[in-house]
């Protein structure tokens, strides 16, 4: 052993405890390195340094003894890799593309070699970028960025913005997808990555939706730290190598505190999620913790691992070092994560930064003015509150129109049991966008939107990936414009609200806020306040009808003609088919005539009978349970009756009625977003839409009474514009 490596371990560890001290693996790349006799780097000029053997060429010699191929060498199938030039901030770069085995578009890491920014290039972090590219099955482009002392800071964080905005320009080129986007960087470069990150944080880009940082170099102020001490004589990074390095880089000794480089001091609000990585023996392992610390306190998500018995540089030697292999692979398992998620989902405002808050607990908020129920027994009443505002996928809406859904009324009363107070109800609105989050790209000020029952979902489980947001299974389902998400906290596992959104409230107020992706575009034709109600009265119908592909020449029938039943009959009648309702009301008769229909009274008995077995699908909007057997009846074999209106127990199916002609009872909810951004186009394209009659906000509690009668033809949609024009101060409640 030379003398090199028993200095390292005995500085560590004490002559007496060498057992658990230096990983048997890395203690044969060291040895390997001290055998290519190296001067001390610190002794040198950078162009003498650069010119000394690295860690690299050590696992290549060792690879050659072994008589092992490099390629094979490696945990991962081997990414192919090219080099070309790139745009930087002030000349070309040369950039190192690697491409995984599959056929993408993958996901992309823009990568920062090591080196104090002084030695080293992509060249010698070859196998670090390599396999990255493997374990996470990301293309990586690996950066030469300027280096110091001919180019001193801020030059490589310069190159590091403008190289990852290349690759976000350029990601379709690549085989790439600009939305999966991670930065990664290990030593110096782990310090260019997550300044990296924090100065996109402030501008209008696609956001990176990770950062892997190897090894950074997070803080100047203190070169006491705990392994600063015990790691002060390790190799291939020592203590003395340090202030060499920031020697060459600073032009003047303020570089040295600029929070480019004291990352410990940034303002790390904002920034996705951050895998940190260290070594052991390593004068940066304490910089690992303390970076740890500061982004926890910032509320960002960070996942730090020391591997032990290893050295700076490890991270690349996975060819020989199993514990490089292991760190690879949960660096690529933490990236696949991070890519799996939906872009926007993990981020949040810019705005706390922007006005100097510290945290998200202080956002600033929107006043607006709403209507709630106090009780399950009061009427509705002018309600002063706050919404959060919106986060950087998120918009505001100015609400022009909202519909009065039957839904509304069974919520406000509590009739599901699952009220939150106070409720402010409205999930069919229509609005016009006044704000957008910093990442959003769907919507612009000023365009109109409409935003039904969902305000935004997991987007992680298995029916949200599939485009089935309505049915989404997180741990805290969708997350409903009003009433909170569908599984509150309480009901969750380990009590946690992913959206950290308790009560939300609805479109009975002027202002709205929405993730982007949970506002669909109004066609230009279709006119706001009858949009509305199409955004759940006309999904929650038309999504059913094609599901259970309802075509020209079908016989549908409608049950209840109400909001939902006069567009669940539009849109059949739409698609081709003849319908029929069915209906308790006798003016309802000549109703159902004007629109292209027939209606026939639910007590006909004798009607009904003549049409048994003649139906290719029934829908039932009926507000309650009822007897659906008379109707199961009239389908056709193998046909389907739909139960959207009664969401409660439905007692008493003759099963024998089933089971004799393999016919279906089924239910549905609502609509996934892309059902119900068709059923606004294919309203807009047909020229059909709801009747509507449109009230005033104040006359929302005689409404509610109306349509409990079922004294409404067929849909209340309040102008909101009497909302903002806010009643006398004493009359509004803060409950
Ligand atoms: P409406 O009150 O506008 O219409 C319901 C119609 O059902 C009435 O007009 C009436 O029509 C008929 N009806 C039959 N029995 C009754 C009764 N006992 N009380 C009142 N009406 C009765 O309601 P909507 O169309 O807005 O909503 C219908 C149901 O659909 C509600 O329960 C609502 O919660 C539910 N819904 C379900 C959704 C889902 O995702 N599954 C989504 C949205 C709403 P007629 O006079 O012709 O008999």
């Amino acid at each position: 052993m030379t003398s090199i490596v028993r200095d390292l371990i005995n500085t560590l560890h004490g002559d007496g405890d060498t057992s658990h001290s230096l990983d048997a693996d890395m203690q044969r790349v060291l040895q390997q390195l001290a055998d290519l006799h190296g001067l001390p780097i610190e002794t040198l000029n950078p162009v003498q340094a650069r010119a000394q053997p690295t860690p690299a060429d050590a696992v290549a010699a060792l690879l050659k003894v072994d008589g092992i191929d490099p390629g094979a060498a490696q945990p991962w199938a081997y990414p192919k890799s090219a080099d070309r030039l790139v745009p930087g901030a002030e000349s070309d770069l040369s950039v190192r593309v690697y491409t995984p085995a599959g056929a993408g578009p993958f996901p992309l890491v823009v990568y920062f070699h090591g080196g104090g920014w002084v030695i080293a290039d992509k060249n010698t972090y070859d196998a670090s970028a390599r396999g990255i590219s493997g374990a996470a099955g990301a293309v990586v482009v690996s950066v030469d960025y300027r280096r110091a002392p001919e180019h001193q800071f801020p030059a490589a964080w310069d190159d590091a913005s403008a190289a990852y905005e290349w690759v976000v320009l350029n990601a379709r080129a690549l085989n790439g997808d600009g939305e999966r986007i991670a930065l990664a960087g290990e030593g110096a470069g782990g310090t260019l990555a997550i300044a990296t990150a924090v100065a996109l944080s402030r501008r209008r880009i696609s956001q990176p939706k990770s950062v892997l940082a190897i090894y950074p170099i997070a803080q100047t102020g203190n070169d006491g730290t705990e392994s600063y001490d015990d790691s002060a004589h390790a190799q291939p990074l020592n203590k003395a190598m340090i202030p060499w390095f920031l020697d060459k880089l600073a032009a003047e000794p303020l570089d040295r505190t600029d929070k480019r480089l004291d990352l410990i001091n940034a303002d790390l609000v904002g920034l996705p999620p951050v895998t940190i990585v260290n070594a052991e023996i390593d004068p940066l392992r304490s910089d690992g913790a303390m970076l740890e610390t500061a982004l926890k306190e910032a509320g960002i998500e960070v996942t730090r691992k020391v591997y032990g018995g290893v050295t700076h540089e490890f991270f690349g030697m996975a060819a020989v070092v199993k514990r490089a292999a292991e760190a690879q692979e949960f660096a690529g398992a933490q990236l696949r994560v991070a890519f799996a998620r939906i872009p926007g989902r993990e981020f949040k405002s810019v705005l706390p930064r922007a006005f100097g808050f510290a945290s998200f607990d202080s956002l600033i908020k929107i006043k607006a003015i709403g209507y709630a129920a106090k009780h399950s027994f009061s009427d509705l009443k002018p309600f002063e509150f706050e919404r959060d505002s919106a986060r950087d996928d998120e918009i505001v809406l100015d609400v022009l129109y909202c519909g009065v859904c039957h839904s509304d009324i069974h919520q406000a009363k509590n009739e599901w049991s699952n009220t939150i107070y106070p409720c402010v109800p409205g999930h069919e609105i229509v609005g016009r966008v006044r704000e957008v989050g910093a990442a959003v790209t769907r919507h612009q000020i000023g365009d109109i939107v409409g935003v039904g029952c969902m305000i935004d979902s997991c987007r992680m489980c298995e029916p949200c990936l599939a485009g089935d947001e309505n049915y989404c299974d997180g741990p805290n389902g969708w997350l409903a414009t009003y009433n909170g998400p569908m599984v509150p906290a309480a009901k969750a596992a380990n009590d946690s609200n992913m959206y950290e959104r308790e009560n939300t409230f609805g479109g009975y107020s002027d202002i709205l806020v929405v993730n982007e992706d949970f506002a669909l575009k109004i066609p230009g034709n279709l006119r706001p306040e009858i949009a509305a109600p199409i955004l759940c009265a006309g999904a929650t119908t038309y999504s059913p009808l094609k599901h259970c592909g309802v075509k020209p020449g079908d016989r549908v029938g409608v049950i209840g003609f109400g909001g939902l039943g006069d567009m669940a009959a539009k849109i059949a009648i739409a698609m081709g088919a003849e319908v029929i309702l069915f209906t308790r009301t006798d003016e309802k008769l000549a109703e159902a005539i004007r629109i292209g229909a027939k209606a026939i009274l639910e007590s006909d008995i004798v009607a009904l009978t003549h049409l048994h077995n003649s139906f290719d699908f029934i829908i039932s909007t009926v507000p309650q349970k009822h007897d659906i057997n008379p109707y199961i009846a009239l389908l056709k074999r193998d046909k389907t009756l739909c139960v959207v209106g009664a969401l409660e127990t439905m007692a008493g199916v003759d099963n024998q009625a089933l089971a004799f002609q393999r016919k279906n009872v089924a239910g549905s909810l609502i609509a996934n977003l892309q059902d119900t951004q068709e059923v606004l186009d294919f309203c807009a394209r047909h020229d059909i839409g709801p009747e509507i009659e449109l009230i005033q906000m104040d006359e929302i509690n005689d409404a509610f009474k109306r349509v409990i009668k079922g004294d409404v033809r067929f849909r209340y949609v309040i102008d909101m514009a009497s909302a903002s024009a806010r009643p006398p101060a004493d009359s509004v409640g803060r409950f």
